[in-house]
């Protein structure tokens, strides 16, 4: 919240005087933050332009005791040596109002004390600095001219400088206090200074032809036209206008301070619990294009000098924006390289997946091939167990098993009445008696001989199979009786020839039936009704009957 405070500014100079523009700036920059702008008042004296001018005086005083008559402020500042001169003489105006002065350089604050109620800064000067400033950074400089003049400020100037030409013992460099020229005689002496000689500028304000001196107007011609370099202590005003530089106190600095010290005031500090300051900061300031023209080396610069009109690059006038758009490409470069992170993350994690796929894929593959290989083994062993349930284990032909489904098979295929069939068993003669005499071993392998030759005499479409101990049912399809006959006596011959036991003839009896459609069992029970009779009538013969025909051979 901004106060109600009100603040009076009175400036010994003109609003157009670049000393007292920027005491202002500096003021009212640092009372903006607690003082309403409607509430800062600024007043300008004008006394750089009416100096001496005692009509001049007596309206502005006038003016002032109407005008502030009803008006109080609540703190007065004031600029430079001739607001205060003007406050002290005219005190009734604003009573006991606070007050603070500053740029002050003439008032003699031991001869006049201040009242209780005013507090403030004083300007001083930097004389002795900057002579000693010259002879650092122009070494061989044959004259420094003091320049100057007789305002109140001018004269202060020439008689403190007048003490530092005293203790001046320097004998390579001449001091030459020069004050009281007119505008011709300023001219002359800039025409007869060379480039080994300076010009120190204490003050110039007022000519002695009675012409009004601008530092904004006046001074950069003169500079120009000067081979001798220009310094000065008046920053600001100075700087830009032809001057190198020098030890040089701040006017906007010292608004600043002056301002602090009113607001310390307004938030109730007595003025006399302000200490006064006896004298404003200088610092030293130079002026870029101005070292250049007389070639003085910037290492000869004291230490922390403020260089100003420094040449412009794009970085300086674009500061800013350079650094928003560095900022915004180091922020858009920070999001790349996360995106770029993310980018490398997902595709090595993707990576991995598809390697993790992979293996996954050739597990299951392998899985699935193992898996495939042992049903296949299982449907292998099904197979060979299923083959082997179908299987005489002696004489590897199918066994009686696979002859009953054979049968079986037959008769649900149906029996076609044109197709006659032949159903024969063959029967070892005396086997048991075989067993007996030459061992059970020894009849194993007669059994296994007589198969392999029944199994030779099988023709395509028959089928054999070992039907009991020494027993083998022979079914010879479409065959008439009197081929299967034949056929089955070339194979009882072919055993009998065989020499399968030495000197011993193994013999076999054979029961044949044959028919076109009869009962499988029926047919089968008719083979054995005749091998019965085949054993009967003393062996080794065949006996056959056709169904129904019931015939004996
Ligand atoms: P027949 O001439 O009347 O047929 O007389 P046989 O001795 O051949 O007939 P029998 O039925 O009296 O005897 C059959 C014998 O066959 C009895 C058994 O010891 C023998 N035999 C059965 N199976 C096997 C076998 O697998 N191996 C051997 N070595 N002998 C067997
Ligand atoms: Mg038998
Ligand atoms: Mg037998």
């Amino acid at each position: 919240m901004l106060a109600n405070d009100r603040v009076l500014i009175i400036h010994s100079y003109h609003p157009q005087y670049a000393w007292s523009a920027a005491i202002n700036k500096g003021i009212t920059e640092a009372l903006r933050p607690r003082i309403k702008p409607e509430h800062i008042y600024i007043e300008y004296l004008d006394n750089r332009r009416f100096v001496q001018d005692q009509v001049f005086v007596i309206y502005i005083t006038q003016l002032f005791r109407y005008k502030y008559q009803a008006f109080k402020p609540d703190v007065i500042i004031a600029s430079d040596d001739y607001a205060l001169q003007f406050l002290l003489k005219n005190l009734e105006i604003f009573g006991n109002t606070p007050t603070v002065y500053g740029g002050i350089s003439v008032h003699d604050f031991e001869k006049e004390p201040a009242p209780l109620h005013y507090t403030g800064i004083s300007e001083g000067s930097e004389i002795w600095g900057n002579l000693l400033l010259i002879k650092q950074i122009l070494p061989n400089t044959k004259t420094i001219y003091l320049l100057s003049d007789h305002t109140p400020i001018g004269a202060s100037l020439v008689s403190e400088a007048e003490q530092f030409l005293k203790d001046w013992e320097d004998e390579t460099t001449q001091l030459d206090l020069i004050f009281g020229l007119t505008r011709k005689g300023l001219y002359q002496l800039i025409d007869s200074v060379d480039e080994n000689d300076a010009i120190l500028l204490l003050t110039l304000n007022k000519l002695a032809d009675g012409t009004y001196f601008s530092f904004s107007e006046d001074l950069k011609p003169l500079t120009i036209r000067s081979k001798a370099p220009f310094f000065g202590m008046i920053g600001a005003v100075l700087l830009g206008q032809g001057v190198v530089g020098g030890w040089m106190s701040s006017p906007e600095q010292h608004g600043r301070r002056m301002a602090g010290m009113a607001l310390e005031i307004l938030d109730g500090t007595a003025p006399r619990d302000i200490p006064p300051i006896g004298k404003a900061e200088f610092r030293p300031a130079f002026d870029y294009e101005q070292l250049s023209r007389f070639n003085i080396d910037h290492k000869a610069l004291p230490p922390n000098s403020l260089i100003v009109n420094q040449p412009r690059t794009i970085y300086s006038d674009y500061k800013n924006y350079v650094l928003a758009g560095l900022l915004v490409a180091l922020w858009l470069i920070s999001i790349i390289v996360v995106l770029v992170a993310n980018v490398k993350k997902r595709q090595s994690r993707e990576v991995s997946l598809s390697e993790v796929k992979g293996k996954l894929e050739e597990k299951v593959a392998l899985r699935t091939q193992e898996l495939s290989r042992a049903n296949k083994q299982l449907s292998e062993l099904n197979e060979s167990s299923k083959s082997q349930a179908l299987t005489d284990f002696l004489t590897q032909l199918p066994n009686r098993r696979a002859g009953n489904d054979y049968l079986q098979s037959l008769i649900e295929d149906g029996l076609n009445p044109n197709d006659p069939l032949s159903i024969a068993l063959i029967d070892i003669d005396h086997f048991h008696a075989l067993n007996t005499e030459y061992g059970h071993t020894e009849g194993d392998r007669v059994l296994i001989r007589v198969a392999q030759l029944i199994l030779q005499a099988k023709r395509s479409q028959d089928f054999v199979c070992r039907w009991g101990g020494e027993e083998f049912l022979f079914i010879l399809n479409d065959t008439q009786s009197d081929t299967a006959q034949q056929h089955l006596n070339q194979l009882r011959s072919e055993i009998e020839q065989a020499n399968i036991v030495d000197k011993q003839h193994i013999t076999v009896s054979i029961g044949l039936a044959t028919s076109y459609d009869t009962d499988k069992w029926e047919q089968l029970h008719q083979a054995e009704t005749m091998l019965y009779k085949a054993k009967t009538n003393g062996r080794n013969r065949l006996c056959q009957v056709n169904i129904p025909a019931n015939t004996e051979t």
